[in-house]
């Protein structure tokens, strides 16, 4: 009998913590290693929201919260969710989780029989099919062409839609590519959700707060009121308030769903950290100019990273509205060999090369289910961005 379950079998590693281990790896083996391969912000937590954490564990908030978050917590995320998008939810519509990761996770198994399938519109987040696998489920991919700015048409959404369909998600600003949905980019994606009842719909919000050149997000029931009823709404602390450790995401959602999510958490973590959850609430009711500041460095880093990065000798890349990646074509760098004889028959031949030659880590397009590019963080300092983008472009010129 085997030790591990076939259930395993249906996922693989997340290639983006793959590549983060071996470029750690390569540093502390004395190399000179600059990592664009993470998906965290580089900006410490603010002060006040570690000042709240310390405040909780000396006034002994040191104990099981609810399972599905503390009240003050959801609270404040309904609040936020009200201030930031006009969305109405009540506390018992808001679940906390362990990172936005977990509440996915929730929805999935809570709702996905074996055959179900959800349809994912790609470049996608590495976690979306993995997790849809886990939970039985189905992923359906659908490519969304560079040439809409890597976003989904509504008619290739109408196309995939099958009587098997239970789930729809959708990422804006979406990693891998920081593109990102205007209301009005969302109405058609909307007016097809309409005409399929049956269809559940994931909008995974969490990069919302990192929008550029005065660009308005909006969100799928923000939209289209009409499709509250059967949307998970996702957003978390981990990218705009720098809290990627603290493991806390949350979602708003219909209570029938929500319920069954807690039914889930209940016998899976009893809910997150007591402390975590003191600090969250700090996070999305405290001052929220730090936003601000971070959003204006994030800008600058995007520009020179899309500049420096389009002067690359075989590299095409767009520039996104949103979240800190930036996802440029290198299919003028196929079909090469690299300066250091390693021939560069697809991404991943491309990102293994840059980063044993070059020391400059990076994700392979193919780990995001859209293959012939690749991407970069750029939520690291301008010197090291600098340094980095120089050494793409060496690697790139050096390509015969
Ligand atoms: N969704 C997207 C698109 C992400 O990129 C990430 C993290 O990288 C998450 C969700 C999960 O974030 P967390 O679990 O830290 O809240």
């Amino acid at each position: 009998m085997d030790l591990i379950a076939a259930r395993l079998n249906k996922v693989s590693p997340s290639q983006t913590i793959a590549i983060s281990t071996k470029a750690r790896a390569l540093k502390a083996a004395g190399k000179d290693i600059i990592s664009l391969s993470a998906g965290e912000p580089d900006f410490d937590t603010p002060q006040n929201i570690k000042d709240a954490a310390i405040r909780a564990i000396a006034e002994g908030q040191t104990k099981y919260t609810d399972v599905a978050g503390t009240l003050p917590l959801r609270r404040a995320v309904a609040e936020r969710f009200r201030l930031d998008s006009g969305l109405d939810y009540t506390p018992d519509e808001i679940i906390v989780s362990t990172g936005g990761k977990q509440v996915i996770f929730n929805a999935m198994v809570a709702t996905m029989n074996p055959g179900d399938e959800a349809i994912i519109p790609a470049p996608c987040w590495v976690s979306y099919p993995d997790i849809v696998a886990l939970a039985d489920g189905t992923p359906v991919i659908v490519p969304c062409p560079a040439e809409t700015g890597f976003k989904l048409r509504a008619e290739d959404l109408e196309a995939a839609i099958t009587p098997r369909t239970k789930w729809f998600f959708l990422n804006s600003p979406n990693n891998p590519t920081g593109a990102a949905y205007s209301a009005e980019d969302l109405r058609p994606i909307c007016d097809v959700l309409l005409r399929h009842p049956d269809i559940w719909i994931f909008t995974d919000d969490i990069y919302d707060k990192l929008v550029y050149d005065g660009f308005v997000p909006a969100t799928v029931v923000q939209v289209e009121p009409r499709l509250r009823d059967r949307t998970v709404t996702m957003n978390g602390v981990s990218k705009a308030y720098a809290m990627t450790g603290w493991r806390i995401g949350f979602s708003g959602a219909p209570a029938v769903l929500t319920r069954a999510m807690n039914k889930l958490q209940s016998q899976s973590t009893s809910g997150t950290c007591s402390i975590s959850q003191a600090a969250a609430l700090e996070a999305l009711s405290g001052p929220q100019d730090f936003i601000g500041d971070m959003v204006q460095a994030y800008q600058g880093r995007r520009d020179l990273v899309v500049s420096m990065l389009n002067q690359a000798k075989g590299l095409r890349c767009q520039k996104p509205e949103g979240a800190f990646y930036v996802y440029p074509s290198l299919e003028g760098c196929l079909g090469k060999t690299s300066a250091g004889g390693t021939a560069i028959v697809d991404d991943e031949a491309f990102v293994t090369a840059l980063l044993e030659e070059e020391g400059v880590a990076a994700v392979h397009g193919a780990a995001f289910m859209f293959p012939g590019h690749f991407r970069i963080s750029y939520a690291t300092d301008t010197d090291s961005l600098r340094e980095a983008c120089a050494r793409i472009q060496r690697f790139c010129a050096g390509l015969r």
